[in-house]
């Protein structure tokens, strides 16, 4: 049944907040005063309604078509009609949720639990339902967009991002999640099978789509990356006019790597120097991608003096292939330099991605379940003794959430009937 009626009509319903379970059976014996506090609540959130393409309809001009029964516990729903274009309306109380008999308080909790880490086995045995109806919910909420769920927040388009592939595994096969960071929200969580730059870029064009349509003029200036062949490769594909650099501290990770044969002592006290080059070249704004330049030279002639002319030549030219996309970093202030937050991010889904496991198979709905994690990932706020304690990514980068009620705010912000 929700498949047919997925296909055959537009999704447009909406979660409006009655406060209290009383507050809505009071209000669906007045279908003036219902009325009045949907359009109330529709208006606070700053939102349109999707009206249908040639309507021009504003949200003032609906009114009560009829009320459905709805099998849902025996609640009514009621629904609105635009006397314009007709567009149906569903008004879902904030305490059901969609095609779901899952109690939302129920919902929250195992959301959370989930999203702490716990699996959805456990989630569902702490919170008696089925390990499946936790996936399918995670999967409902994934069915919406990111790029629409954070600009419904009032978040800009990201002018400058983070992107890096989770390298991970679903049953005994490597798989790969292309992931788009700025701050601390998720914009972009895809899943391929293959770490191809062809595969990578229908990953990341999802994103690219998803954000032309909400703003056609939309340019990325610049992009932090680790320097994966296919990541950059993607990149310059879809967007080629944005700068890429290379994360500085992913290469300070690599430097040890390329120094052999030497005591351990020497290759860290090599890798220190380095860090305290970068960190130097950093600072200093005017001049430093010659800095840079002149300094990774120096520093090249130092390994070769001290951990002999093979290590010093390996450096050199690792330098020389690197070099460029430190320079772009250094070159543009606003480019971020590290990127420690995207990593915060992939570690944070690492914990749930076993539950996808469990539920994998050939036609599964891997990316959508991951959507889902994002939306969580991003809407959720931190505990409390958290640097951003009480805050949700949305709110840290400056987005503003409808209510102060997490689990609220991810029922209204996925809403189909907005525009
Ligand atoms: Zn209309």
């Amino acid at each position: 049944m929700r498949n047919t009626a997925r296909q055959t009509r537009e999704n447009r319903t909406i979660t409006v907040n009655f406060q209290s379970e009383a507050a809505y059976f009071q209000l669906l014996g007045d279908r003036k005063a219902f009325l009045e506090c949907v359009l109330a609540s529709v208006m606070s959130l700053g939102l349109q309604l999707k009206h249908k393409a040639t309507c021009r309809g504003g949200g003032c001009l609906t009114r009560h078509a009829h009320s459905v029964r709805v099998r849902l516990g025996g609640v009514m729903i009621r629904r609105l009609q635009c006397t314009t274009c007709r567009a149906v309306f569903t008004i879902l109380p904030h305490f059901i949720l969609r095609y779901r008999s899952m109690h939302p308080d129920v919902a929250r909790n195992a959301l959370l639990a989930t999203h702490g880490g716990l699996s959805l086995e456990l989630c569902a045995v702490l919170y008696h339902i089925s390990p499946l109806a936790l996936y399918r919910l995670v999967c409902a909420l994934g069915q919406h967009s990111l790029v629409i769920v954070l600009t419904r927040c009032g978040l800009p388009l990201p002018t400058y991002f983070l992107a890096d592939e989770k390298h991970s595994r679903c049953l005994a096969d490597k798989v790969y999640l292309p992931t788009i960071v700025s701050g601390r929200v998720l914009w972009h969580l895809g899943y391929t099978t293959e770490a191809s730059a062809t595969a990578f870029t229908q990953s990341y064009q999802a994103f690219q789509g998803a954000a032309f349509q909400q703003e056609p003029s939309y340019r990325v200036k610049g992009v932090l990356t680790d320097g994966f062949d296919s990541t950059t490769k993607s990149l310059r594909t879809l967007f080629p006019g944005a700068r890429l650099g290379t994360c500085l501290r992913h290469a300070l990770n690599k430097l040890p790597k390329k120094l052999a044969a030497i005591p351990s002592p020497l290759r860290k006290a090599l890798r220190a120097k380095c860090h305290i080059l970068l960190y130097r070249a950093r600072q200093r704004k005017g001049l430093r991608v010659f800095a840079l330049g002149q300094r990774l030279r120096h520093f090249a002639d130092y390994v070769a003096h001290t951990a002999g002319t093979a290590n010093g030549e390996r450096v050199r030219r690792w330098f020389q292939e690197k070099k460029a996309g430190w320079y772009t970093v250094l070159a543009d202030p606003q480019m971020p330099v590290t990127s420690t937050l995207l990593d915060q991010a992939h570690n944070a889904i690492e914990r749930k991605l076993f539950a996808m496991k469990g539920f994998h198979h050939s036609r599964g709905r891997q990316a959508v379940f991951l959507t889902g994690l994002a939306h969580l990932y991003n809407l959720i706020p931190y505990q409390r003794r958290a640097l951003n304690a009480g805050k949700c990514g949305v709110e840290v980068e400056g987005g503003r959430v409808p209510t102060s009620d997490w689990m609220l705010n991810l029922q209204i912000l996925t809403s189909g009937g907005f525009h």
